[in-house]
């Protein structure tokens, strides 16, 4: 058994930021099931929020707008952690090399997005992500007491005492780790639905784990759908048109061409998130039809091609020009606001277990993500596991005996069960809850988790992955059909 002091699941911004804050005293491994850069973190275009150096603005301002678009669901504690500590996560970036843009004069630039009411997001023109991962993964590198491990990918983690015992499936050979603290940074669920801006990484394997040890889970159908995601419903990967766009003024047209959020919300397209696809849903059933379009031509062409370089090519190699066209959108599955609930510590119930980043419930989002704010919630709260974790007992003995058995004649799963949970999900409970739906999706989906939690299938990552996705449908839905039927929408009250 290969022993570390800390094990990290997941090399996204919370995953990285953690291993770069734990001592290095401490045997750290970092695992990600995939190559090096595929999460969702790589993916964020947007930026990050915070408040850093701007006298105008102060984190006040920010925790109301945070606490406006979270419906005031939010936790008030974790809140105010977010958005006192960013100055520290925004300028520990800096310090490793991230590359945010500046204006002419030197300073930040930082540029505005739905629901923030100051010009507060910093960015790499509109690829944020990417360049904070690939810095960050650089620094773990320089690491001498850190591992990592690409295309490794955890198949089980269990609680023994004093610590976990965890199965890592890598070059098609299964190893046997353990540690005394680990941390699960594992990323969101939106591969449960057809259409998601998520990385393929992104099935919910943390969120599955670690309610299958006993862990609280939170708000799992809290779930954001971005309102503009590029309408290519041939893909599953939606392209996301990031709201920056709309906050550099862009506007959105329905099937006539018209602008339409003055129906719906004074702030009109700078409404939050939760608001516009809402609204846009609204505007299809009025209108009868599901064409919708983000249209920023009249601002001026060059701004746009230097403001938006990735967004600008993806959209021309598909057809479109953003400087000229009205391009078509929809709403698509973005992020989760729930998750394994932790404190302000990142400490699950589970003792000496760690959850970070999107598969995380911090409170800190409420019902609805204020945007650019889930990087910094990933960076703020991995930072403080790691200091959590430097200040506890480490046990020299802790050597536990634990034996995974895998049966490698056994049957790969049956064919289709990851295409029905997807079809359900995005049926019963999209944007806005289907309550005809609900019931019979859920009933569905628990024949399936059960099928593969009863059946002796052959461990590999379409297993792995297939039971995760099954595990956080069924913990959606069932939390979906508790809110309607506290709505009086659902009065069936036999859901186990
Ligand atoms: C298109 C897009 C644009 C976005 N734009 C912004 C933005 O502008 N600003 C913002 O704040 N947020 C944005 N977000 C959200 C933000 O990117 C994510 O919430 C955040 O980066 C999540 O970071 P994470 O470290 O928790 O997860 P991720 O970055 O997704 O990393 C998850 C990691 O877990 C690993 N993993 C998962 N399961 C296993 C397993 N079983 N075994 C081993 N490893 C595993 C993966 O391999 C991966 O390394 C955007 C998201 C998307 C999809």
């Amino acid at each position: 058994m290969k022993k570390y002091d800390v094990i990290i699941v997941g090399a996204g911004a919370a995953g990285l930021s953690a291993a770069l804050t734990l001592s290095e005293k401490l045997k750290v491994l970092v695992i990600c099931k995939g190559e090096k850069q595929l999460c969702n973190s790589n993916l964020a275009q947007g930026g990050i929020a915070g408040v850093y150096n701007s006298p105008e603005d102060s984190p006040e301002f920010h925790k109301h707008d945070t606490f406006v678009a979270g419906g005031f669901e939010n936790d008030p504690v974790t809140t105010d952690i977010l958005v006192n500590e960013a100055k520290t996560d925004i300028h520990r970036l800096i310090e490793f090399g991230v590359d945010f843009d500046k204006k002419e004069n030197g300073d930040y630039h930082r540029t505005l997005e739905g629901g923030h009411g100051k010009h507060r997001i910093f960015h790499n023109a509109d690829a944020t992500g990417h360049e904070i991962v690939v810095k960050l993964q650089a620094a773990v590198e320089k690491l001498p007491n850190v591992d990592f491990l690409d295309n490794a990918l955890l198949c089980s983690i269990k609680k023994v005492n004093g610590g976990f015992v965890l199965d890592i499936l890598k070059d098609e050979k299964f190893d046997t780790y353990c540690c005394q603290y680990a941390v699960l940074c594992t990323g969101g669920i939106g591969r449960v639905y057809e259409f998601t801006t998520n990385s393929s990484i992104a099935t919910g394997d943390g969120i599955a784990f670690a309610y299958n040890m006993g862990a609280r889970i939170k708000h799992l159908s809290y779930i954001q759908f971005h309102p503009t995601a590029f309408n290519n419903k041939n893909t599953r990967e939606c392209f996301l048109i990031s709201e920056a766009v709309r906050g550099e003024g862009a506007y959105l047209l329905n099937c006539n061409k018209e602008r339409f959020m003055h129906n719906y919300d004074k702030r009109l397209e700078l409404a939050p998130r939760d608001v516009v696809s809402h609204s846009i849903i609204f505007e299809a059933k009025r209108t009868g039809s599901d064409d919708f379009y983000i249209d920023i031509s009249h601002k001026d062409s060059e701004f746009i091609r230097n403001r938006f370089p990735m967004i600008y090519s993806n959209l021309l190699k598909a057809g479109y020009d953003l400087t000229k066209d009205s391009v078509p959108i929809f709403p698509c599955q973005h992020y989760l606001m729930g998750g394994i609930d932790v404190d302000s510590s990142s400490q699950t119930s589970v003792d000496g277990l760690y959850a970070c980043g999107e598969c995380s419930h911090t409170g800190v989002h409420g019902n609805n993500r204020l945007a650019s704010n889930s990087l910094l919630e990933a960076l703020v709260f991995s930072r403080r596991a790691a200091e959590h974790i430097n200040k506890r007992h480490f046990d020299e003995s802790f050597s536990p005996v634990y034996e995974f058995v895998h049966d490698e004649n056994a049957s790969p799963i049956p064919k289709g069960l990851r295409t029905s949970i997807r079809a359900i999900m995005q049926k019963a409970y999209f944007v806005m809850p289907d309550v005809d739906a609900l019931f019979p999706g859920f009933e569905k989906v628990k024949e399936i988790k059960e099928l593969l939690e009863r059946g002796k299938f052959l461990v590999n990552k379409d297993y792995v992955e297939a039971r995760a996705l099954a595990t956080v449908a069924y913990i959606i839905l069932k939390e979906a059909i508790a809110i309607a039927s506290e709505n009086a929408e659902i009065t069936r009250s036999d859901v186990k």
